[in-house]
């Protein structure tokens, strides 16, 4: 709007001055390398208006040329790209395909059309990954963690490589390097820590989930669970006032967490043996895991067998059926010395899965009732045949650990045992 004021603005001092020109011709008189020159104003304008015409087209025209280069330079720039990127998608289908040496051939072109781009750095890694050439691998990420952008990848793919070979060292090494340079990568931090229990550093692994937690940098839940795992085996490593206070501060990360309520039971009972009761009794309740029944069973051992049997029969009320309920019963119903009801307990047990604590309870009534040989020696027999109950499984490897540790003592995995 304001150009087309401007232009008719223009037009119309144009047309004015013109009108003006045209009343008042006058005349120029001009001496010029000798010439006389003898015209009026008005042709004198037209003639400047044509020069500065020509000179205007001729600086156009200079411009135009000075400027073609750097035009067929982006040009050419572009079409490299375009061409870079072709090669680097066909390399990502070859690498999906696991055509390794065909991935490799066009990673390596698309690197030599975009030269600067981080994707063909990591596309280069991939292929040689493929054909598993342990030096190119090395070479691709090494060069990735030299660039911003691409640290992390590159540094995981070193540690991937580094762990593919079995080298430890180095596996650990680049670990710690990597979780210190970036403590808040949810995967360096995830693995340095891995990598600190299985050393049983629990100093360290406390320090580093500790600032997980308080930085939000792994879900809360999962945090706070390593961390009262962490906090468990240390406790193992003190004694007295310094465990308990340990394991305190574990169980209120989580008061439902199975190991720490039964490791913070056990160093409550020497000194306060009904809270460490009333703590797995509660527990229990909620939720009746096996290795709670077995808490529970060695907390009342040293009792005389009919407060024993109070304690189990109060404990198993709210999960009567549950087999370890059954097995607890059949137990202290034994030390009773009545063997009527122990019999029953397990053999109810028995009906729920075949167990090899119920064979061993019957056989040893089955000998003290003084029954047939062939009756003791059946039950003995199933009992070698039947599973045991276990109270804790690795689910990495499937071990079944007597105790429970943070950190399986057959595949290493940390807190895969519950
Ligand atoms: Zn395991």
């Amino acid at each position: 709007m304001i150009r087309k004021i401007f232009a008719t603005a223009f037009l119309i001092a144009l047309i004015a001055g013109a009108v003006w020109l045209a009343d008042n011709q006058g005349n120029v008189s001009l001496i010029w390398l000798g010439y006389e020159i003898q015209t009026s104003v008005a042709v004198l304008l037209g003639a400047a208006s044509i020069v500065f015409v020509i000179l205007a087209l001729g600086l156009y025209f200079l411009l135009t040329l000075a400027h073609f280069p750097l035009h067929w330079r982006d040009r050419h720039r572009l079409k490299r790209q375009q061409q870079g990127i072709d090669y680097a998608g066909k390399a990502l289908l070859a690498l999906a395909s696991q055509q390794g040496d065909l991935a490799e051939s066009f990673a390596k072109k698309a690197h030599g059309l975009l030269s600067e781009h981080s994707l063909t750095l990591l596309l280069q890694a991939q292929a040689a990954q493929l054909q598993q050439n342990t030096a190119a691998t090395t070479r691709f990420y090494t060069e990735m963690t030299k660039r911003p952008e691409t640290t992390a990848l590159g540094m995981r793919g070193l540690i991937t490589n580094a762990r593919k070979t079995n080298d430890t060292n180095t596996t650990q090494k680049l670990i710690t390097d990597f979780y210190y340079a970036h403590p808040e990568n949810v995967w360096a931090t995830e693995n340095f820590v891995q990598e600190i229990v299985k050393q049983k550093n629990w100093d360290a692994a406390e320090q580093a989930i500790t600032n997980t937690l308080t930085k939000k940098i792994l879900p809360r839940a999962v945090a706070q669970q390593a961390l009262q795992g962490v906090l468990l085996e240390k406790s193992r490593l003190l004694s007295g006032s310094e465990a308990l206070a340990l394991l305190e501060r574990a169980f209120n990360l989580d008061k439902k967490n199975i190991p720490t309520v039964i490791e913070f039971a056990h160093a409550l009972l020497p000194t306060q043996e009904a809270r460490a009761r009333t703590l797995l009794y509660k527990t229990w309740k909620k939720n009746p895991h096996p290795a709670l029944a077995t808490a529970f069973q060695a907390s009342v051992e040293m009792l005389e067998p009919f407060a024993a049997y109070k304690h189990i029969k109060y404990f198993t009320a709210p999960h009567v059926k549950n087999i370890n309920s059954l097995l607890l019963l059949a137990a202290a119903e034994f030390s009773l010395g009545i063997l009527g009801r122990a019999t029953d307990f397990a053999e109810k047990s028995l009906k729920i899965t075949p167990n090899r604590t119920a064979y061993t309870l019957l056989q040893k009534m089955a000998e003290q009732g003084n029954k047939p040989k062939n009756i003791t020696e059946k039950y003995a027999l199933e009992a070698q045949q039947a599973a045991p109950l276990h109270d804790w499984t690795c689910h990495a490897c499937g071990n079944h650990p007597v105790t429970w540790h943070a950190v399986c003592d057959s595949c290493d995995g940390f807190m895969t045992t519950s």
